[in-house]
């Protein structure tokens, strides 16, 4: 089997993989347009493919092709960096006189300097939230208490300035300005993984017009599978029936349910729990936050 065939049999498979094979020519288009007929050419659409299947489930259906098209050029240029960098490296290898590593000594700095200036962006309040928990290691709960809240309320507070602090963070690195007002709210749907909020502020079109953005919604998306939206309550007595009641809830106020609906929610939750503690003696509740 040819490597193209190969390539397209991997993505062919499954219905709801067709959109993806449908990349296929365009990419090749691409690729072919900036490297000719490279021997790293299908792997580079290869590449593309499979990093696309990956952060499908974060990104709204319309930005699958916008998205591919951001990843095609990144490798593309990052392809061009290595081979840059190992012209360098091959003379380098002649002269042990040259301290080795220096340029990631450089890159390391600057990106200190570049998380320094995200966290300044961010506003005083969600700073010490993130540096109590992250450096700190204080809780969620032991916060949720500080602050007169609730765990899953701090867990989610916490999620949105992880986000924002990724985005501030890539611009900068890349010492940029946003062009346009749409750029951050843009850049934070994509960081935060969430597809309501991508549709809202039209990120598939911004993406296909935007530089920048189309640059720096990679790095946001290559990060695996989020798992934030979940939560896990052991029960094995009553007072877990309220803990998992309330991790419902606060999930429900997430996902944008109020009023009666959240009530139902919590109260089905704590039924499910109430009959774990009375008929199986102990069990898991997972609430899970699926859009
Ligand atoms: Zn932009």
């Amino acid at each position: 089997m040819t490597e193209r065939a190969a390539a397209d049999e991997r993505v062919g498979q499954g219905g709801q993989d067709g959109e993806v094979a449908d990349l296929i020519p365009m990419l090749r288009r691409i690729v072919g347009a900036r490297v000719g007929r490279h021997p790293s050419a299908e792997d580079l659409v290869q590449e593309t493919l499979v990093r696309v299947l990956a952060a499908r489930d974060r990104i709204e259906p319309g930005m699958v092709e916008p998205y591919a098209i951001a990843t095609v050029r990144n490798l593309v240029a990052s392809m061009w960096r290595q081979e840059d960098r190992d012209q360098r490296n091959r003379h380098r290898t002649h002269d042990p006189g040259e301290p080795e590593r220096g340029e990631d000594v450089v890159i390391a700095s600057e990106e200190t300097a570049a998380i320094a200036r995200a966290l300044e962006r961010l506003d005083d309040r969600e700073r010490r939230m993130l540096l109590a928990h992250e450096v700190e290691g204080e809780a969620t709960s032991a916060l949720a208490q500080e602050v007169g809240s609730t765990a899953g309320a701090v867990a989610a507070q916490l999620k949105r300035t992880r986000a924002r602090l990724r985005v501030e963070y890539l611009l900068a690195l890349e010492n940029a300005e946003p062009p346009t007002e749409r750029c951050r709210p843009v850049l934070l749907a994509v960081s935060s993984a969430d597809r309501r909020r991508q549709r809202e502020v039209g990120a598939a079109q911004h993406l296909l017009e935007c530089e920048l953005c189309s640059r720096l919604s990679q790095p946001l998306l290559d990060r695996g599978p989020v798992r934030d939206d979940e939560t896990q309550v052991a029960i094995t007595g009553d007072p877990d029936i309220v803990a998992a009641r309330q991790a419902a809830r606060d999930i429900a106020v997430r996902a944008g349910f109020s009023g009666t609906d959240l009530t139902l929610l919590a109260t089905a939750v704590s039924e499910v729990a109430r009959n774990i503690v009375r008929f199986a003696d102990r069990g898991t509740v997972t609430v899970e936050l699926l859009i």
